[in-house]
């Protein structure tokens, strides 16, 4: 059974002492890709650094997403924009992320800061065009207007590929961006009984359109799967989409081996890559 964990964090310092170990143990739970997703343009450089590393001492093969995310845009400045050029030019990014808007926490709900987000996420729209790769969308309280501008921006997530991150609206909305184009990125909240407005939504996607709209992800360090809430566990870690998988084959009552395969293809269909599900590594 092979993974592949759509959304990460995995390049924060938090995991320094730790990030062999964790690699580790991913590879031995099925992980063979991973993404790194950008949310500071002060990091990018550190991303960049760990993917160099994974590359010659990790088997699981890590993927670049530099973006900035609005959850941060009070940080960012336009010449952040001209960073993250530099940085789609010069490295092998998979995609843009993560990228949107969120007025979740009131402070981002001012209009100026709102109206900062959506210019930001317009401009890495287009960023997304000029370079052709996929975008990664973060959206919180916001599905209507990210919507919105995706269609006067003209996206075409059928072509270009992407990700609707750790989806958290309701199933019209879901239905909404499966429609577009754009795959529901499942982390490890499904585990959580309790998160009904998230599994109807999961589920009625899957009642009309089939397994296809899907891919899995950690969202590390973040996310934690309810059965690994316990102990000294702080950080969720890539080896914990397992857990991802366990709750969906239960969901949608299929069998882990297929439904592995079949993320794994919904992978390389929103990213617009093309990796063999094995261990043999196939470049895009
Ligand atoms: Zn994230």
């Amino acid at each position: 059974m092979y993974l592949f964990d759509t959304h990460t964090h995995f390049d924060v310092p938090e995991y320094d002492d730790r990030r062999d170990e964790f690699n580790t143990s991913a590879y031995h739970n099925g992980v063979r890709h991973l993404v790194l997703i950008g949310y500071l343009a002060r990091y990018f450089d550190r991303m960049v650094n760990i993917k160099q590393y994974a590359d010659t001492h990790y088997p699981i093969i890590h993927h670049l997403a530099c973006g900035l995310h609005p959850l941060y845009i009070r940080e960012h400045g336009d010449d952040d924009l001209i960073v993250l050029d530099n940085y789609l030019k010069s490295y092998p990014n998979i995609a843009i992320g993560e990228i949107g808007l969120d007025t979740y926490p009131n402070e981002l709900k001012d209009e100026m800061i709102y109206e900062k987000q959506k210019h930001f996420f317009i401009e890495q729209i287009q960023f997304s065009k000029q370079y052709d790769l996929p975008i990664l969308l973060h959206i919180r309280k916001s599905h209507a207007d990210v919507l919105k501008i995706l269609k006067t921006q003209k996206y075409n997530a059928n072509n270009q590929g992407g990700i609707a991150h750790s989806f958290s609206g309701g199933e019209n909305e879901a239905l909404s961006f499966v429609k577009m184009g754009f795959k529901i990125g499942i982390t490890g909240q499904i585990t959580n009984p309790n998160a009904k407005k998230l599994r109807q939504a999961v589920k009625t996607v899957y009642d009309k359109y089939g397994i296809s709209s899907f891919v899995i992800e950690t969202d590390c360090p973040d996310m934690m799967p309810l059965p690994c809430q316990h102990g000294d566990n702080y950080f969720n870690e890539p080896k914990n989409l397992i857990h991802v998988i366990n709750e969906l084959s239960v969901l949608f009552d299929m069998d882990k081996e297929k439904l592995s395969y079949e993320l794994w293809q919904n992978s390389n269909d929103a990213l617009k890559t093309n990796f063999a599900y094995s261990d043999k590594m196939i470049a895009k």
